[in-house]
């Protein structure tokens, strides 16, 4: 049903188009432009007001378009986001046999313009070819890649009040993602005591030292990296470090930034309560001649909640049997990724996420599998065709 090489040409298009997180501008133009290019009224289309919450410096916010049914019966949502991580900057996609690659040392972008040109593919067939469809609500997101930022700020009402989503986000057009790990943010400010290094180091509380005994002893205790206790798992990591001025000066201040995740929210609590143990044990342990001890400042917040659909929800039923009418086989799946998806199904709209296409994403070696995309396109206008 669907224009494979129309199809082919939206995707081509929309890789070619830049769009950092905070910057999707471009992106929302050019698929506004085509919505309208395809017949949806220019007052169906709309940008949230995500980019006002958000701040820094954000261009635009979600873009939503509301189509009205031509067949009575509940509004379905489908979802991508607009936005791609750094690596991409300055992609040129070619095709390369049934792959599009970058040309040069970049990453591609079908992370996640495949789900843009997915939807945009999906919305050109339904509406040239007059196939009856229930009110349709496409989401374009933004700030996917740095925390689901958009979505965090999607409200369900400006959807029209969907009764399940399509999220698209991945590669193989048969696997259904539903379910997705939970997340917490931290930060945390090591005060210690500055003292001349080579004068009188006994007088100085050493930040970094502090930092260096928490590191250790979360490690030795296994909170670090990959996690888990008895049946129960997550993971850890610590980004940036930062501290120290010069030398000859005992270090009075270490910030570092980290992540923890897990899918039990009850663990995630206890993985991120490991670190803030261990911090301040570790500042108490270190002391100069004075009997002063080291101080720390942890913050943390949930970037995202956990979920889990049941297997028998509707939504599921219902992609499990258009993607066997496609002749494949689901495969249900649980991501150790947060997904827009998290926000949907936490905001009330019980939301799955398919494939279309994507590989590598976040590398060089990105590409996409068009074959695959294609059957993400198919699937999409199954998915939004009236029963
Ligand atoms: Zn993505």
């Amino acid at each position: 049903m669907i224009r494979k090489s129309r199809a082919l040409g939206q995707l081509m298009a929309l890789l070619k188009t830049p769009g950092p997180s905070g910057g999707e501008s471009a992106v929302a133009r050019l698929v506004k432009e085509q919505l309208v290019g395809f017949g949806c009224r220019k007052a169906w289309i709309r940008h949230d007001k995500a980019h006002e919450k958000i701040g820094e410096g954000y261009e635009v916010g979600n873009l939503i378009a509301r189509l009205p049914g031509t067949v009575k019966a509940p509004r379905l949502l489908f979802s991508a986001h607009m936005d791609t991580v750094p690596l991409c900057r300055g992609a040129v996609p070619v095709r390369r046999g049934n792959r599009i690659v970058p040309r040069g040392k970049t990453a591609l972008g079908g992370d996640n313009r495949t789900a843009v040109g997915c939807l945009l593919t999906m919305a050109e067939t339904i509406l040239s070819k007059r196939i009856p469809h229930p009110p349709l609500t496409l989401l374009f997101t933004v700030g996917e890649e740095v925390g689901l930022k958009g979505a965090r700020q999607v409200k369900p009402a400006e959807l029209g009040k969907p009764v399940m989503g399509f999220n698209y986000d991945g590669g193989d057009p048969a696997s259904v993602t539903i379910g997705a790990t939970g997340a917490d943010r931290w930060s945390v400010e090591i005060r210690g005591v500055s003292s001349h290094a080579g004068v009188h180091p006994e007088d100085g509380v050493s930040a970094t030292l502090i930092a260096s005994r928490a590191i250790t002893a979360i490690a030795a205790k296994g909170f670090f990296g990959a996690v888990k206790k008895g049946r129960k798992t997550g993971t850890s990591n610590i980004g940036p470090v930062q501290g120290g001025e010069a030398t000859n000066q005992v270090t009075d201040l270490m910030v570092l930034r980290g992540e923890c995740r897990s899918h039990d929210p009850a663990f995630l609590d206890r993985i991120t309560e490991a670190y803030l143990a261990e911090f301040e044990k570790a500042a108490a342990s270190v002391r100069n001649t004075a009997g002063e001890c080291g101080s720390v400042k942890f913050t943390s917040s949930r970037d995202y909640h956990s979920f889990e659909m049941e297997r028998d929800a509707r939504v599921v039923l219902r992609t499990e049997e258009k993607i066997r009418d496609l002749g494949l086989t689901p495969l249900l799946k649980i991501a150790n990724g947060g997904l827009d998806a998290n926000w949907l199904n936490r905001k009330g709209i019980p939301t799955v996420t398919l494939g279309a296409g994507q590989h590598n994403a976040h590398t060089l070696k990105e590409y996409v599998d068009i074959e695959e995309y294609l059957g993400g396109c198919d699937l999409a206008l199954s998915l939004a065709t009236a029963d």
